[in-house]
């Protein structure tokens, strides 16, 4: 399997070249030159497997360079009982008779960033030695709160790499700056920057474009790569638990064999639910994919209309991950919408940059209407949706899955619409805590940290043992950078 760019089909490097690039020299997302089938016969192979097996099975269609034995160790590493707290890695929850959630939060940091974070470093690795590369990897990350944390732990002191994590001084909540400024590893290193989560953002695209900053680095022994949703190597682990939760749903008979199951995702830089459209187009029977935004809602309006329109306020909110104007993965998906067509794709992607809006042609919208239904949810309508979801069903969620779930509801209010769906859960209550808590009465006045005793005496569920132990943890970072200063802070850290 060969990974061309959105950009430029001339490019073509195996997986392993995809996985260490990360975004490909023309600014364009390294993207498999065709998808791989799955059907009956393989989802029926895979129920009676476990996670680990299941994520090997699919991964070794895109990575055709890499051997299944080595994906499944790499699975029984990535999903182990002493990374994840639950046997099923990634369980489905019956909510009611056509509702299920599907739980990405058993990681080592409690959100879904860990299903594909604990497994990209293993493929990085694997990489470096299948491609011969023996300078350094230098992993930049620009988080909105969870990537940051998810990819320092799966990359802490792991061998020839280092990571530099920027997240925007004011956008994250204070259990994910406390996780993040905290974290263990030589080969670690955190950077507040004064800005949202779109101007550190940018500031990483601006570093790895940058020739003069490249050259210096590779003479320095270091090359840069990227743990975002851009790179492939996040979006093919998150393929696996969509085409998981679907066998669990046949296996526990919710669903027969080609039922279809509607997916809703909340989303922000769209690598989540594009993750959910490959693993639709592989084959599994997916009904409609409902993309649920929060008050930053520019992904439900350009689903609507076809126009994408980032000039427009940004707000701060309680499901801060998804505080994201430019939804970098989306890029993906207008490539193969479009027919594959480079030029269209740089044409929108110019006028982004230059007027920070864009329309697609009427085709792509036709595409996009007809497979995608985009909604979203305010900050008064999060808080109920987490009120709801615990009185109705004893069911706690976080800010990100209340987004969901209310815009699933939204949805078959609308279309009336009673297809069984999935919505997915991103991240354990307990990342925040204040805001549940005032969702649920219990008033979220206090210390981040303070909150987790608070929650757990009001639910009664189990604080997850790696936030616990964050009380007695001591902070290792406090480097604040304005955005111009990004550049710098790279060149230091890596001197
Ligand atoms: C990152 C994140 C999202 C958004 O996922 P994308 O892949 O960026 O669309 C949603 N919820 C949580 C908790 C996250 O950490």
């Amino acid at each position: 399997m060969e990974y061309w760019s959105t950009r430029d089909k001339t490019v073509r490097l195996s997986g392993a070249e995809a996985v260490e690039m990360g975004l490909s020299r023309d600014g364009g997302l390294l993207t498999p030159t065709r998808i791989p089938q799955i059907d009956r016969t393989f989802i029926e192979a895979l129920i009676p497997e476990p996670y680990a097996v299941r994520a090997a099975k699919i991964m070794a269609l895109y990575l055709t360079d890499y051997t299944e034995a080595e994906l499944r160790s790499f699975g029984e590493n990535a999903y182990g009982p002493e990374k994840f707290d639950d046997p099923a890695a990634a369980p489905v929850r019956r909510i009611n008779d056509n509702t299920w959630c599907l739980e990405l939060w058993h990681g080592p940091t409690s959100a879904f960033k860990d299903m594909a974070l604990q497994m990209l470093p293993q493929l990085l690795s694997a990489a470096l030695k299948k491609t011969g590369e023996d300078r350094t990897a230098c992993i930049l990350v620009a988080t909105s709160g969870d990537t940051g944390k998810a990819a320092m732990e799966g990359f802490s002191d792991v061998d020839q790499t280092r990571i530099l994590v920027f997240y925007p001084k004011d956008g994250v909540s204070e259990v994910q700056e406390a996780q993040m400024v905290t974290q263990e590893g030589a080969n670690v290193g955190v950077c507040a920057v004064k800005g949202n989560f779109d101007d550190a953002q940018a500031g990483v695209k601006r570093v790895f474009s940058d020739a003069e900053i490249r050259t210096e680095l590779s003479r320095r022994g270091y090359f840069l790569s990227s743990a975002n949703s851009i790179n492939w190597g996040r979006i093919l682990p998150q393929i696996v638990y969509y085409v998981s939760a679907y066998c669990d749903l046949v296996r526990d008979g919710s669903l027969s064999y080609g039922d279809p199951v509607h997916f809703c995702v909340p989303t922000g830089n769209f690598g989540d639910i594009l993750a959910a459209w490959y693993a639709g187009r592989m084959g599994l029977p997916i009904g409609k994919l409902i993309c649920a935004s929060n008050r930053n809602d520019v992904l439900t309006d350009f689903l609507r209309t076809g126009v994408y329109d980032r000039n427009r306020p940004f707000h701060t909110t309680m499901s801060p991950s998804m505080d994201i104007l430019v939804s970098s993965n989306l890029e993906r998906l207008l490539f193969a919408l479009s027919g594959e067509d480079t030029a269209a794709v740089r044409g929108w992607m110019d006028a982004l940059n230059r007027e920070g809006r864009y329309e697609v042609s009427p085709a792509v919208k036709e595409a996009l209407t007809e497979q995608f239904w985009g909604g979203f949810c305010d900050e008064a309508g999060t808080s109920a949706a987490i009120a709801r979801y615990w009185k109705d069903y004893r069911y706690l969620i976080d800010t990100h899955t209340a987004v969901a779930a209310d815009v699933l509801d939204q949805y078959r209010r609308t279309t009336g619409d009673e297809t069984p769906a999935v919505f997915a859960s991103t991240a354990s209550p307990y990342k925040f805590c204040d805001h549940v808590l005032d969702a649920i009465g219990e008033g979220g006045q206090g210390s981040g940290l303070d909150l987790l005793d608070r929650l757990h005496a009001v639910t009664g569920l189990p604080v997850p043992k790696r936030l616990a132990a964050l009380r007695g943890k001591d902070r290792r970072f406090t480097l604040t950078a304005e955005k111009a200063e990004m550049d710098r802070v790279v060149l230091d850290f890596l001197s």
